[in-house]
């Protein structure tokens, strides 16, 4: 792929810095035709033989992505493709060839496409684009948040997401992986200690890296970033204002929005004062304590895993006690059941959902229609919103997987569509995913109770099985605490729709049988797949049991 798109950049380069330019085979009568006609009329170009350059069948298949032209001659003029030999012919005689030439081309916007949002979507869409000789301008700001805390280049995923929290789970994991170490004879110390400073520095180092290597990134491939917060004055023109509060103002044909989401807070009082939320807890520079974590979100669920904290879905009031950090808080929560609970906690990490980037940066001025309830921006299937020349990717369209491999895979397809005669669109059926709690969750497809409303309960067969790790056996952990279940539509030949799988490293195991569940597996692929023993991944091959059957899907035996 990079060596195809380092051709399509090549190609594009050559197109935007030639007047004239011609690609042909020496062989063909049709290239010869257009170049006599050329040479007649004393216009000069530049000309590339397929046939005998290095790597001609590749330069075809680019030009090919760029101009949907697969036959020779293939002519461009003034950065803009004008066709085969019957085109060229055609322009000519109908006197509008020397026109094109001589036209004089201003352009008529500062850049081709400009991006507002340096995360997962907004960086995959702005590097694809320029390699595609585009010229394009990113702008990416980070607002602090209530606690003061913000980051660098990268959006989410990178400074307060996927990357913080996977090192962090890394963590928790290593600590219980250093216990079992002692049912298999290393001599470890009792009491061992974690230091968060030097985790929390370890990991900040890292993201530090990462947020340098995305703008050198940036800049290799011509992209002006700007750090500033945009937002829309008119159709086509945005201004943006700096952190010193000095504003520029620019044009472009195309816009990506790819503003990403923030934590929501809760109608609480003291909420904002007194807790955090993950766009804190990465970066702390105190450990955090006795923690609270409020909500029953992944993005809780997670944070808890890995903190050991305690998750509620109530309702909390927050009061100090006592200043530091950490400090000391009251928590009173009222139960589903209407009980009243009280807890005092070092840090509370409020992580009851995010909302969507989308007010403050004029989506009302042009016209960019928001689902009203949700506040997300509404899309096509080609990323396109209610005003035709601007797009948006990633979390805030309504209705999209928040994942950051969706937003880089819907940002790179967008810019190709957008630049090429590329026509594929992101698809956004069967995302793996995976919560990355202590012990993980992988899911592919529907869920049970989604299969059921949507096929019928009849036609729904349900494999399941708990299993145990056989690393868990010399140290005794419990039975059943591993999980895995396939939901199979029985009327589509017991096709695999549903793939379920609680257990350590169930994100590993999970993104192989994405790709088996794309190809439509069904549930006689998996039986017929002879397992690799002894893994955990292996009972996916074994799976006899349904759920109908009522027979007990404990663990027996190896
Ligand atoms: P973002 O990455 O959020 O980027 C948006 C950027 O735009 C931000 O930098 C923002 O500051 C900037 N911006 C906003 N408004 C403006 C403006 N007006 N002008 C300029 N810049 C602006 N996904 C996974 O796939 N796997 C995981 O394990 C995972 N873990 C996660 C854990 C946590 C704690 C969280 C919060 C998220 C996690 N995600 C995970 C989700 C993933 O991070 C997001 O889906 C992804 O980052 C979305 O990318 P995006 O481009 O839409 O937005």
């Amino acid at each position: 792929i990079v060596q195809n798109e380092d051709i399509i950049a090549k190609i594009q380069e050559m197109i935007s810095t030639n007047k004239v330019l011609v690609f042909s085979k020496t062989t063909c009568p049709f290239c010869t035709k257009v170049k006599d006609l050329f040479k007649s009329l004393n216009v000069q170009y530049e000309l590339l033989e397929l046939d005998t350059a290095d790597n001609g069948s590749a330069l075809q298949n680019a030009l090919f992505e760029i101009s949907g032209q697969k036959t020779v001659p293939n002519v461009f003029i003034n950065g803009k493709h004008l066709g085969g030999c019957d085109d060229t012919l055609k322009a000519h005689a109908e006197n509008r060839l020397l026109t094109l030439i001589n036209e004089e081309v201003a352009p008529a916007y500062d850049y081709d496409l400009i991006v507002i949002g340096g995360g997962s979507g907004g960086l995959a869409a702005a590097k694809e684009a320029a390699i595609l000789g585009k010229k394009v301008a990113l702008f990416d700001f980070v607002k602090p948040s209530p606690q003061g805390t913000s980051w660098g280049l990268g959006g989410t995923c990178v400074n307060v997401g996927c990357i913080p929290k996977k090192l962090m789970h890394r963590a928790a994991v290593l600590g219980e992986e250093f216990q079992d170490s002692k049912a298999f004879g290393w001599d470890i110390p009792e009491q061992i200690k974690h230091n968060w400073s030097t985790m929390k520095d370890a990991i900040q180092d890292h993201i530090g890296s990462l947020n340098w290597a995305y703008r050198v990134d940036l800049r290799d491939k011509r992209v002006d970033y700007i750090n500033g917060y945009a937002e829309f004055i008119n159709n086509h023109r945005i201004k943006a204002t700096k952190r010193n509060n000095t504003t520029v103002e620019m044009t472009a044909e195309h816009f990506i929005i790819a503003t990403g989401e923030r934590p929501r807070y809760p109608d609480i009082p003291g909420a904002k004062e007194f807790s955090i939320t993950s766009d804190d807890l990465f970066s702390l520079p105190y450990c955090p304590g006795k923690t609270l974590c409020v909500g029953a979100s992944y993005v809780s669920l997670e944070c808890a895993g890995f903190l050991a904290g305690l998750g509620l879905d109530v309702t909390v009031m927050i009061e100090q006690i006592e200043a530091g950090t950490p400090g000391r808080y009251k928590v009173t929560a009222k139960t589903t059941e209407g009980e009243t609970i009280e807890g005092e906690y070092n840090t509370i990490l409020i992580a009851i959902g995010r909302d969507p980037c989308t007010s403050g940066i004029g989506l009302e001025t042009v016209g960019v229609q928001l689902n009203p309830k949700t506040g997300r921006v509404v899309c096509n299937d080609q990323d396109q919103t209610s005003t035709a020349h601007i797009y948006a990717i990633g979390d805030i369209v309504e209705g999209r997987p928040q994942l950051t491999p969706v937003a880089i895979q819907a940002g790179r397809l967008l810019a190709r569509r957008l630049y090429t005669s590329s026509t594929i669109l992101c698809d956004y059926q069967n995302v793996a995913t995976t919560v990355f709690t202590p012990i993980e969750y992988g899911a592919i497809g529907y869920s049970e109770e989604d299969a059921v409303k949507a096929f019928g309960e009849n036609n729904i067969e349900v494999f399941h099985s708990f299993y145990k790790p056989l690393e868990w056996t010399v140290p005794h952990r419990e039975e059943n605490a591993c999980y895995a279940k396939l939901i199979c539509n029985k009327a589509d030949n017991e096709r695999v729709i549903g793939f379920h799988v609680v257990g350590p490293n169930a994100g590993e195991m999970t993104q192989g049988y994405a790709v088996a569940m794309r190809r439509r597996a069904t549930k006689e692929d998996f039986d017929s797949t002879i397992g690799i023993h002894p893994t955990c991944s292996e009972t996916f091959t074994t799976l006899s049991v349904t759920k109908r059957s009522g027979v007990t899907p404990d663990v027996s035996g190896c």
